[in-house]
């Protein structure tokens, strides 16, 4: 029988988890992304023989789709997890005007002198959720007894909060907590520490609906549930580079700089068609581990063991839809060069079925009229668009003694020590840069992502790193010698986005040294700004309404993306969330499946919890 064929449009992680799980399953897929690389948001770029991120990221251990996804790229490991949730909080200390202590180099205005910092740690217990965290709450330093005490309130009133109940994403999570008791001090300095990087939106103004799903998953769930886990390896090589490894493995297509420019229905044979809007796909019924063992909602699989089937034996001649591409895809877009490619000239698509994984506002563009009312397509703009920026500054020694914190009272909201995952810490003297220079396979960035040019020199005082060499600060030796990568994540950042680079770090590099007194008599060597005007959706109230689930009118046509009704924020556990969804939505309706699988035929199933 001939393996229906699939296309997906998008490369990002909706994409991806959706191109896997269906080409595991046996359909004949090709993967279709507009730019020349696979992974979407979660990218990486060189500059100057560093590999820079253009947003950090991270997750949680609640995240079990995505933790699924790593796993099935074989890259668990180089994105690892926190044994315990445990973040540190700094916050700038008191200022005192003509005071002793070291007068920074950059820091402090007014003839004023910053004191040392202040430092809290947030780290939980081996109690059971929620129980887990009250001892570190107990010790916050930052809120009054009467704050900490105060947060047990709508801590408690959280775990009532049904998120998919009506009404509740029409509501602030800033008034919600406010009339449980929360001060705005301890709003903007416990309660923004979790929500604002989660839901990319000033904390009061989020939707209580996509909040209650962070703190009742992440905060009050199981134990591990908020674990921090921190990539390791540049995005681009742990996610996008994997990702096309294992679809060539699996025999998948996937087309570079392949710009969809439009879906055209083909007349097709009658296929019942899914109700649109039915209920959504229930991944907890495909999951094949205990519930127990995975934090946050129950973990999900995807039963695509046994091989799917057209559904329609005449599909080769007769395909439902034909893909349009704005351009021919030359060969050499090809993720997989070696591989011969019919669409490598051609400007069309043939397809049984499509899955539509690209951001909202270019869905909306794509989606044929008719597959969905035209008015829920319209809504879609309502889902607005939020900017994350992140700014990167290299000092010339370290001055930061962890692999990040977190910061209030204080523009800078978490810092990141990227020292090793950029290749900073490889990089050599110009004397020695003919046999040390930066190699792309040493730095995570693979030829297929990005070109590494190995002329970028730090004149670190030590001499070429080993290979053990420190991790910035945390290493042992002569770290103290060497520069430090530190990439400030600014969520929410819309008064931030539009700001020229020289005045944030006129803003930003004070702000460093008020929290990292090691900076106050560092020099800053490098200083850039990546900006993501349309990092997420805007998780305000009112948008659950607005996200759309996988099926749609068109049988064959299924949409993805971390912006879709998948209940999480728009997160990379959302976009793994939504592809798996497609895929289950897809087998539903158009891809008949062969026998039942035994449980032999396990090594063909992707297993999304943890
Ligand atoms: C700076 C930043 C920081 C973030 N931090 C975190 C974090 O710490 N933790 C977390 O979980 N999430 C974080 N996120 C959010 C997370 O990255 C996204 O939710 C997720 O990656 C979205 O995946 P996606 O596949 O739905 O969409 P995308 O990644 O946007 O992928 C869509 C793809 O479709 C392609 N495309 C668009 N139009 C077409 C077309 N016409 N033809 C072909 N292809 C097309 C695009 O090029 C893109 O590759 C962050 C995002 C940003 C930007």
């Amino acid at each position: 029988m001939t393996a229906p064929r699939v296309a997906v449009i998008g490369g990002g992680l909706a994409g991806i988890t959706a191109a896997i799980a269906l080409a595991e399953a046996g359909a004949a897929v090709t993967l279709l992304e507009a730019r020349p690389r696979l992974g979407g948001a979660t990218c990486s770029f060189a500059r100057d023989g560093l590999v820079v991120d253009t947003g950090q990221h991270i997750y949680l251990g609640c995240c079990t789709a995505y933790r699924g996804l790593l796993d099935t790229l074989g890259m668990t490991a180089h994105a690892p997890i926190q044994d315990r949730f445990d973040v540190t909080v700094l916050a700038p200390g008191p200022r005192s005007a003509g005071s002793g202590g070291t007068t920074p180099r950059s820091a402090g205005s007014g003839g004023t002198t910053p004191l040392t910092p202040r430092r809290g740690r947030l780290r939980r217990t081996a109690l059971p959720g929620p129980l887990h965290m009250l001892p570190a709450l107990g010790r916050y330093p930052f809120l009054s007894l009467a704050e900490r005490a105060s947060v047990a309130r709508p801590a408690l009133a959280m775990r009532r909060v049904d998120p998919a109940a009506p009404g509740v994403d029409e509501q602030r999570f800033g008034d919600w907590l406010a009339a449980r008791g929360q001060s705005n001090r301890a709003r903007r300095a416990l309660w923004d520490l979790f929500t604002v990087s989660a839901l990319n939106i000033a904390g009061d103004d989020a939707s209580l609906s996509l909040a209650a799903t962070v703190v009742k998953t992440g905060l009050l769930g199981q134990k591990n549930a908020a674990d921090v886990g921190v990539p390791a390896l540049p995005l681009g090589e742990l996610q996008g580079d994997a990702a096309a490894t294992l679809l060539a493995k699996l025999g998948a297509q996937v087309l570079l700089n392949a710009k969809v420019a439009a879906i055209d229905p083909a007349p097709a044979p009658a296929a019942p068609a899914p109700v649109p809007g039915a209920a959504a796909p229930d991944l907890a019924a495909h999951a094949p581990f205990p519930a127990a063992t995975a934090p946050g909602p129950a973990p999900a699989a995807l039963d695509l063991a046994h091989p799917v089937a057209s559904a329609d034996p005449a599909a080769p001649s007769c395909p439902r839809f034909r893909v349009r591409l704005a351009r021919p895809v030359d060969p050499i877009d090809l993720a997989d060069p070696a591989a011969s490619s019919d669409a490598a000239d051609a400007t069309e698509i043939p397809a049984d079925a499509v899955v539509l994984a690209v951001p909202h506002e270019a869905a909306a563009r794509l989606i044929p009229p008719g597959a969905l009312p035209e008015a829920t397509v319209a809504g879609w703009a309502g889902l607005g668009a939020s900017p994350i920026v992140n700014v990167h500054v290299i000092y010339d020694r370290p001055v930061l003694d962890l692999p990040f914190a977190a910061a209030i009272d204080s523009p800078v909201q978490w810092i990141f020590d990227r020292t090793r995952i950029s290749g900073l810490n490889r990089l050599s003297t110009p004397a020695s840069s003919a046999s040390q220079s930066l190699q792309p396979n040493e730095t995570g960035v693979s030829l297929r992502s990005s070109v590494v040019n190995p002329g970028f020199h730090y004149a670190a005082d030590g001499a070429a790193d080993s290979a053990n060499a420190a991790d910035g600060a945390h290493g042992a030796g002569d770290a103290a010698q060497r520069p430090q990568y530190l990439a400030i994540s600014l969520s929410a950042a819309d008064e931030y986005v539009d700001v020229p680079a020289a005045t944030l770090r006129e803003q930003l590099v004070p702000a460093l040294a008020e929290l990292l007194p090691a900076a106050r008599e560092a020099q800053v060597i490098e200083f850039f700004v990546t900006r993501e005007r349309r990092a997420t959706f805007r998780q305000a109230p009112g948008t659950a309404r607005l996200r759309p689930r996988a099926g749609t009118r068109l049988p064959g046509l299924v949409l993805a993306g971390a912006w879709t009704d998948t209940g999480w924020p728009d997160t990379m556990e959302s976009a793994v969330r939504s592809g798996l969804a497609a895929a289950i939505e897809l087998r539903h309706t158009v891809l008949s499946t062969g026998p039942a699988p035994s449980a032999s035929d396990s090594s063909t199933t992707i297993g999304v919890g943890q």
